[in-house]
Parts: structure tokens; sequence; C-alpha cells
């Protein structure tokens, strides 16, 4: 009889990609599949966005999700919207527990009005527009992302701080897709966002868990 494979096994993801520091990556999730975003090394920001792979006029609408979940501190448990109103991700574990989902991808815009830059500065925006354009999506229709491990306080008077991410070495945020969908990632490119220097993002997609993994240790006997 074969051994019940251990829970504490490493498993394989389907999908791994590095992301550089200041790039971004596209890539389609299967409903049911796992999506990992990992900060490898600490104080990293990845601004993600979804849309339905069968319609991209359907997104991930940070209103939708706000108004539904009545915070905007999201984490395991909460359900992330499309602006249809379809459940398109399910926050399955998270280890820092403080995203954003109210700012938009910096872009060369966010460099010259709030910074003042002159000349090229990488943006997410930017890398999202690359590396969603072979799905067919245009940059206009690229709305706010979910800043996952963006630090952003909101003051009683309702002034925004930006504050250095609470994410450690190794944290995640996995996501279950309830649908399939193309998805936008990346190393955030923002000074401010990433407390002032520039790091890289690990994504993994994962297989959607069988009904017997899902049912954990009560599936397997009760042998060593
Ligand atoms: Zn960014």
């Amino acid at each position: 009889m074969a051994m019940p494979l251990s829970s504490k096994e490493p498993v394989t993801p389907l999908t791994q990609r590095h992301l550089a520091p200041q790039t971004g990556t596209g890539l389609v999730v299967r409903r049911g599949e796992l999506l990992k975003i990992i900060d490898p090394t600490g104080e990293q920001v990845s601004d993600l966005i979804s849309f339905a792979q069968e319609d991209p006029r359907e997104w991930l609408s940070s209103g939708r999700t706000i108004d539904y979940a009545n915070t905007i501190y999201l984490t395991t448990g909460h359900t992330l919207y499309s602006n249809r109103s379809r459940p398109m991700w399910t926050v399955v574990e998270d280890t820092v527990g403080r995203h954003d989902f109210l700012l938009t991808p910096c872009s060369p815009e966010t460099f010259s009005i709030i910074y003042k830059t002159t000349g090229h500065h990488p943006s997410c925006f930017e890398n999202l527009v690359k590396a969603l354009a072979p799905f067919g999506i245009a940059p206009d229709a690229i709305p706010t992302t979910l800043n996952v491990f963006m630090n952003v306080e909101v003051a009683p008077d309702g002034e925004l701080r930006i504050l250095p991410p609470r994410s450690r070495a190794g944290d995640h945020l996995v996501l279950r897709a309830e649908m399939d969908l193309v998805v936008g990632v990346t190393a955030c490119s923002a000074e401010l966002s990433n407390n002032g220097t520039f790091k890289p993002i690990d994504v993994e997609v994962h297989a959607a868990p069988t009904a017997a993994a899902a049912r954990g240790a009560h599936a397997a006997p009760a042998s060593a």
C-alpha cells in the first residue's frame, strides 16, 4: 500500500517566477489554483491585478471588495470581488496582515506629480502594461491594484501615511482563484513604498488541493 503523502513534503509549484527588482510578469491562474506571492528578502511591495480570462472587461475591483468586506485591510478569509461583484479570489493564507487596496500602481506620472522626478523612472504601471499586452489587456483597462505587502495607514483626519512594509523575508500571501484569471504582478518600483530599496518578488502557482489533501489528516491512515 502506498504511503500517504506527508503535508510537510515540499510541493512543486506548477509555475514559478522570480521577479527581479522593478519588473513584472503576466500569467494565467485557473479556477481552484493557488497563487502565492512571496517577499523573499522583506519590506518589498508587489502590485497585483487580475482579469477574467473569458472576458477581460471583468477585473479585480478595489471598490467592490472594500464595499463587501467593510474594511480596507484585507486578509485571510476575505473574498476579492470583480467589478461585476463575482468572487475572483479568496485569501487563504496571509503571514503579514497588511496590504493596500486604495492606491493605484505607481506610474510615470506618480513619480513626476508626487515625487517631482525628472526623466524616466521604472513603474508598476509600465511593467503591468508590458506584462498584460500579450493577453490583449489595454493600458486604460488597468485599475487600482491590490498592493500586496504595502503598508498604508489612514490618520483620523483622512491623511494617508505610506510606511515600510511589515513583511519579513519569506512572508507570503496565498490567493485561491475563484475563476480562470489573467494576472499581472510586479516587484514595485516606488522608493517610498519599499523603505527606500528595490528587492525581488517570487511568484508561485500551485495546483488546486485535492479533496483528500483538503481533508488533511482525517483522510490519512493513522500509521506513522
Ligand atoms: Zn509600484
